[in-house]
C-alpha cells in the first residue's frame, strides 16, 4: 500500500507569533506546488502561535497541515495551564504530537497518559503523532526493541482498533533528539519495521496503512537516505524545522 509520507516540523518552545508567521511565509516561499504532491507537511507551533499560523495558512491558501505539540486528554475542566483537544480541533488542527520524549522525561508523561491523549485526539477528528523511542542506555544494553514495544503497546492501548489504521507513530531514539547524532538508516528501518509488526499484531491489516516517521537530528544531508527505507514514512523534525531553507530541503527531499 502506498503511504503518503508525512514531514512534520516541531517548533518546540521557540518563536513568538510574529516570528512564527515570518517562518511560515519564508517556508511557503521556498516550496512549490509540486513539492506538496508527494508529501504531506505538518507544522507544530507553540500554542500561542496556533491561531496566527492558522489564519495565515487559510488566508494565503497554503498547503500546510496545522499541528500542535501536545494536549490534555480531557475536553474541559479544572486543569490550569492545559489546552484541550476540542480547542485545537476548533482551530482546524489536524495533527497533535503526543508523548514526545521531552514530555515523557521532563513532564512525567507515562504510556497511560499518552494513550489517553492519543484517544482524545482521535475523538476530536484529529490524528495523533505518537512518539516512542529508547534511551542510549537502553540501546546499549540491548533493550531497545523491548522498550519500544512496551511504549507502543502502552501508548496505543486506549485507541479503538480501527483507528490504528490512521495513526502516525514517530520513532525517535532519545539519544538522537537535538544532539546532531542520527540513527543509521538501517537502525531506523529495523525499528520502524518492528513497530509496524507490533501495530499489525494489534489490528490485522493496520500495518499497511499506519505511518511511521523517524525523528532525531533529521537534516537535509541525511533525509534522503532515511526516506529511502521501506518502513520510514516521514520525518519528525525539530531543530532543522526552525530554518525555512533547511526544512524546505527536507520537505522536497525527492528533488535531491
Ligand atoms: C524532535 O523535536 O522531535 C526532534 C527530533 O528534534 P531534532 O530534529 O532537533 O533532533
Amino acid at each position: 500500500m502506498a503511504r503518503t509520507p508525512l514531514i512534520s516540523g516541531n517548533w518546540k518552545m521557540n518563536l513568538n507569533h510574529f516570528e512564527a508567521i515570518q517562518l511560515l511565509q519564508k517556508l511557503s516561499y521556498e516550496l512549490r506546488d509540486h513539492d506538496y504532491d508527494a508529501v504531506e507537511v505538518s507544522l507544530h507551533p507553540p500554542y500561542t502561535d496556533v491561531r496566527s499560523v492558522q489564519t495565515v495558512i487559510d488566508a494565503d491558501r497554503m498547503q500546510f497541515q496545522l499541528g500542535a505539540q501536545n494536549c490534555h486528554a480531557e475536553v474541559s475542566g479544572a486543569f490550569t495551564g492545559e489546552i484541550s483537544p476540542a480547542m485545537l480541533a476548533k482551530l482546524d488542527v489536524n495533527y497533535v504530537i503526543v508523548g514526545h520524549s521531552e514530555r515523557r522525561a521532563l513532564f512525567g508523561e507515562n504510556n497511560e497518559m499518552v494513550a489517553a491523549k492519543a484517544a482524545a485526539v482521535f475523538g476530536h477528528e484529529m490524528t495523533p503523532i505518537v512518539c516512542v523511542g529508547e534511551s542510549l542506555e537502553e540501546r546499549e544494553s540491548g533493550q531497545a526493541e523491548a522498550i519500544v514495544e512496551t511504549q507502543v503497546r502502552g501508548s496505543l492501548a486506549s485507541i479503538a482498533a480501527e483507528k490504528l489504521e490512521e495513526l502516525v507513530i514517530a520513532y525517535e531514539p532519545v539519544w538522537a533528539i537535538g544532539t546532531g547524532v542520527t540513527a543509521s538508516s538501517e537502525d531506523a528501518q529495523e525499528m520502524c519495521s518492528h513497530i509496524r509488526n507490533i501495530v499489525g499484531s494489534m489490528r490485522k491489516g493496520a500495518q499497511q496503512s499506519v505511518r511511521i516517521q523517524y525523528g532525531g537530528s533529521v537534516k537535509p544531508s541525511n533525509v534522503v537516505e532515511l526516506m529511502a527505507m521501506a518502513d520510514v514514512d516521514g520525518a519528525l523534525v525539530g531543530g532543522a524545522s526552525l530554518e525555512a531553507e533547511s526544512f524546505a530541503r527536507i520537505v522536497n527531499y525527492k528533488a535531491a
